[in-house]
């Protein structure tokens, strides 16, 4: 009853005991001489699941997309990304740091798309002055937005006209497939239709499929082998690691339909939160919810809910992430504990500092 929920971000999740029963008896190798059968088998899954010659497992998905991006581009070479886009904004930089590869972010839309004139006007000509424009690099989802199709379709044939090659960070892709899936269409073959439009797509196994941890990187053979290389330097090359290919393949097999069911939690807690006075919910896709907090009182209701067993994450918004370790019961507490929040009114400023101390 008092178990904690969970809600802070779709990675919490603990591997089940079948996951953790396939990991036990999964066979292994030594990746690094390329003989581990467990990782060899999934790279092979993934890369045939969406549509792609090679595929190679990385220990995280920003290490995945780092792989990516230096595969693409050379050093003075760009790639043109979203503002808020997790491979410009939350991987430390690296692409510029670790690439030399100049990032030109553009604005995103509410549901984070850059506007097509924004890329076009973007690219750079050929001329000295100029760095050179490779790359055009989407996420689906972003924030929790599945893209368009025709979305993806009009920014990738953007990009193929002016010779650029297109990357999706697809951290979160089986919920974009998940949420686009046509009725009787599988999530897997939802998600080749979503890939078919990329050059190399990274996806995460350690969120929503719920596998403790694991990233695979897609694209041809000639990009792997030269992602292959980045990996080793970036200190990515592992030994037996079948054992975490193992969760992962188990994940691809068994939780990939069931993503409709953390969607349908999502909707749930957007529906049980809406209506509540002092809070607003802004969007509600996919497995995420963010809810804006009127009154500057984010903090503090993340403390109460906290104090009650219900984690999220924000500030003046927050962010509300199911996942397969949430249930509707789980749901119903958080919607619970967030109306006490504010029915019990406005609460003294003293009270405001201790949950201040208490959540920082
Ligand atoms: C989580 C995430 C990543 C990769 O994160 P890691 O923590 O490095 O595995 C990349 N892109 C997006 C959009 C993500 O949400």
């Amino acid at each position: 009853m008092n178990r904690v929920v969970d809600l802070r971000s779709d990675t919490v999740t603990q591997p089940t005991a079948a996951m953790r029963a396939a990991m036990f008896a999964a066979p292994l190798g030594d990746d690094v001489f390329g003989d581990d059968p467990s990782i060899n088998a999934l790279q092979e899954r993934v890369a045939d699941m969406l549509g792609f010659e090679a595929a190679l497992f990385m220990p995280t998905g920003t290490q995945s997309n780092l792989c990516g991006l230096m595969a693409h581009c050379q050093r003075g070479d760009e790639y043109i990304v979203g503002q808020s886009a997790h491979t410009y904004r939350y991987e430390g930089g690296g692409a510029a740091v670790l690439g030399s590869i100049q990032p030109q972010p553009l604005a995103q839309n509410a549901s984070g798309q850059m506007a097509l004139a924004d890329i076009a006007s973007a690219i750079k000509p050929d001329d000295c002055h100029f760095a050179r424009t490779k790359l055009l690099c989407l996420e689906n989802t972003w924030n929790g937005h599945p893209m368009p199709m025709d979305y993806l379709a009009q920014a990738t044939t953007l990009a193929r006209q002016h010779g650029l090659a297109a990357h999706l960070d697809g951290a979160r892709l089986f919920n974009a497939a998940a949420a686009s899936a046509a009725p009787g269409e599988t999530v897997a073959a939802a998600a080749r239709r979503i890939t078919s439009y990329f050059d190399s797509v990274s996806v995460c196994f350690s969120k929503g499929l719920g596998a403790p941890i694991g990233s695979a990187l897609c694209g041809s053979k000639a990009l792997i082998a030269r992602a292959h290389r980045v990996r080793k330097m970036a200190g990515g090359g592992m030994r037996q690691s079948g054992l975490l290919a193992a969760a992962a393949t188990h994940a691809l097999e068994h939780h990939l339909e069931r993503l409709a069911d953390d969607h349908a939690l999502a909707q749930r807690l957007a529906q049980g939160l809406q209506g509540i006075d002092g809070l607003q919910v802004r969007s509600a896709q996919t497995n995420i919810v963010f809810v804006d907090v009127a009154d500057g009182r984010g903090p503090d209701l993340l403390a109460f809910l906290k104090a009650r067993g219900v984690l999220a994450t924000g500030l003046i918004g927050l962010r509300f992430v199911t996942h397969l370790d949430v249930d509707a019961a789980g749901i119903d507490r958080a919607i619970d504990a967030t109306r006490a929040f504010f029915s019990q009114g406005a609460a003294p400023a003293s009270a405001l500092a201790a949950g201040r101390a208490a959540v920082y």
